[in-house]
């Protein structure tokens, strides 16, 4: 069956950017996959970066970790958000490293008496995961019943790399290191850098870092740190989708819900068969489509399942072409960015919201 859109992920530009990651931070690379590997596809993407060279995976959930294995995968996976009543057994059995950030859910994978493998989160400046109150109590609990793997904590600031907050963070993940050798603990892993880190903080990468977007070839900040481009990155993420209907319309049309647009001239429209149901985020303005070497930008707002586009007066596209919603950009079309821009967000976003009605195709990007 044909589809009406498709998500096209380029397996060769994740292994570019996964090579490009690994020669610069030359210690192991973690890749991502959590969130659907942030729209690309768990089990796809998984099994591509392991192909890839990655050394380990990376998840939040426990289920994405199981999946992966389940699916085959071999290298280590890091699990980093299991909440005290998670099936840490479940864990154990699947050969998965599991992240630990409180006493109390330390105390529940002890209680297995299984040696399960984890990595001690640490809260160094962010604020949200790691143990920042219950420090002190941790270090005094017996260590025996668990095989301590890592420690590890996260930047809030590394897409800032110049921060003084970046540096604070290091000595701090340096000194709870000291506090964990101390009591004669030394894991193998310690990590702090995500993809700006790896990037741009250097002398952070430790023995491990763990990079999501700028595998997937999107920078973690175009305005602080530079395009995919200037990154040297390749977007592995091409959008398409199928126009539903190319219609000439008068000047002086209202397009939409809220006719919040006036067609300006006489032109022809196109329907994208896309919408917010599918990740087109309702507030996109100033984004669009690209078609035949020309970007048409979006008129109106963003339905569910479907938005309108202003193809131009002389456009040759006809009912049933297909448009690039947006790709790397290096045929003039749309990116990832140019749609975080026009949707008040971040690329992180605009690819991880990409529905689960719009199937990924694990081919070359097509113009
Ligand atoms: C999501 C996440 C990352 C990856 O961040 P990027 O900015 O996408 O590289 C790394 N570490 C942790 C703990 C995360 O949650």
């Amino acid at each position: 069956m044909e589809h009406r859109a498709e998500a096209r992920i380029d397996s060769s530009a994740i292994a570019s950017n996964l090579a490009r990651l690994k020669s610069t931070s030359s210690v192991d690379v973690l890749a991502v996959v959590k969130a659907d590997a942030y729209g690309h596809g768990l089990i796809e993407t998984g099994l591509i970066a392991e192909k890839s060279g990655a050394d380990w995976l990376g998840v939040a959930l426990l289920e994405e970790a199981i999946a992966l294995r389940t699916h085959g995968v071999r290298v280590p996976i890091l699990a980093w958000l299991l909440p005290p009543g998670s099936d840490f057994r479940a864990a154990h059995k699947h050969d998965i490293d599991i992240a630990v950030a409180s006493i109390a859910a330390f105390k529940e994978i002890c209680a297995l008496k299984s040696k399960v493998r984890i990595h001690i989160e640490v809260d160094t400046g962010m604020t949200r995961g790691g143990f920042l109150d219950e420090w002190q109590e941790f270090l005094t609990l017996d260590f025996a019943d668990v095989e301590v793997v890592g420690i590890f904590s996260h930047f809030a600031r590394a897409d800032e790399p110049d921060e003084k907050e970046n540096s604070d963070q290091v000595t701090r993940f340096n000194a709870m290191i000291e506090n964990l050798s101390a009591i004669g603990i030394n894991p193998r892993y310690k990590h702090i850098s995500n993809s700006a880190a790896t990037l741009k903080i250097h002398g952070a990468a430790f023995d491990l870092v763990r990079t999501g977007i700028a595998m997937y070839g999107l920078s973690p900040d175009v305005k602080t740190l530079g395009s995919s481009k200037e990154l040297n990155l390749k977007p592995a993420m091409q959008l398409r989708a199928k126009l539903h209907l190319v219609k000439e319309c008068q000047a002086g049309l209202p397009v939409g819900y809220g006719a919040t647009a006036i067609t300006s001239r006489d032109t022809k429209l196109g329907i994208v068969t896309m919408g917010y149901a599918d990740g087109i985020p309702r507030i996109a303005q100033g984004a669009g489509v690209f078609f035949d070497g020309r970007r048409a930008p979006i008129i109106g707002r963003v339905s569910m399942d479907q938005f309108v586009v202003d193809l131009g007066p002389d456009s040759t596209a006809v009912s049933g072409d297909w448009v690039v919603v947006f790709g790397d950009g290096s045929h003039g079309e749309y990116t990832a960015d140019d749609w975080a821009a026009a949707s008040q967000t971040i690329n992180y976003e605009i690819v991880t919201r990409i529905g689960p009605r719009v199937p990924r195709i694990y081919a070359p990007h097509v113009y």
